[in-house]
């Protein structure tokens, strides 16, 4: 059974779900280990995005706390996703010197000026290739950046809800840069999350399979896994079809972070 540590709460903007209502999904399907990420877009506030707000990450704590004496399975580990800005780092190295987070997962999700890269405006003005060209920058800028994380998350994000002809990413397309991407991961012993929140787009995962299998061929071993759910109802989102996958490409374990530690576990 996969741990899935990319999970979003009411402690997130996006979403109304109880922390609890995971917990009860978890031990029906008998997962010893769970993982919460609330979103933190420090990068949205700095836009002066209207619509977003940062977990509260005090009371965030509290809640994780209040839940690990209520219960005593499974074990609750208390991450945080934030969205890289070159601007936001400082702020974000304070935040993880302040609090103990289990793991931090180190998103893009807006590029300066243009908003997030899912929404159509993102798009306007370039093409679909240019687009994707300046996301892949951007990630590839967030795995340098000089702060306390440990996982990559969601590569391939500005794909999501795209369903147009030529938007599913493919590693041949974007080989230089993914290679940077991967590399620079690797060198820094960083995560790459395996995020199963597809939305329109027609590729099995985010990243995509070949991306995963150049990161294996380039000798890298950090995996986690992450159905970036925000209804209980998506916990464990193809979870089945990932573990087939990656058995088939020879992968039997994959890592979840306490502490900031990274823990394996077998598949
Ligand atoms: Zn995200
Ligand atoms: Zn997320």
């Amino acid at each position: 059974m996969l741990v899935d540590i990319h999970l979003h709460s009411n402690f997130s903007f996006d979403s109304n779900e109880k922390h609890e209502n995971y917990l009860s999904s978890a031990r029906a399907a008998g997962v010893k280990v769970i993982g919460f990420s609330e979103h933190y877009d420090y990068d949205a506030l700095i836009d002066g995005a209207a619509d977003v707000t940062v977990a509260d990450v005090p009371e965030y704590f509290s809640a994780i706390q209040r839940l690990k004496t209520q219960f005593s399975t499974p074990e609750i580990l208390c991450g945080i996703e934030f969205g890289y800005r070159d601007l936001a780092v400082e702020h974000y190295k304070k935040l993880v010197d302040c609090y103990n987070f289990d793991y931090v997962i180190n998103s893009v999700h807006t590029l300066p000026g243009r908003g997030d890269c899912i929404h159509d405006a993102f798009f306007e003005g370039k093409t679909l290739k240019e687009s994707y060209s300046d996301y892949f920058k951007a990630v590839l800028e967030s795995i340098r950046a000089d702060f306390d994380y440990q996982i990559v998350g969601h590569i391939g994000y500005v794909s999501r809800y795209r369903s147009c002809d030529g938007s599913r990413i493919f590693y041949a397309d974007y080989a230089d840069i993914l290679d940077e991407i991967l590399t620079e991961i690797i060198k820094r012993d960083k995560c790459l999350e395996i995020n199963t929140s597809i939305g329109k787009s027609t590729g099995k995962f985010l990243p995509d399979c070949d991306i995963i299998e150049r990161y294996l061929q380039l000798g890298g071993e950090k995996l986690s896994f992450g159905s970036d759910a925000h209804r209980a109802e998506d916990y464990l989102r193809r979870s089945n079809l990932l573990t087939e996958y990656l058995k088939s490409v020879g992968v039997n374990r994959l890592f979840y972070y306490k502490n900031r530690q990274p823990v394996a576990y077998k598949i």
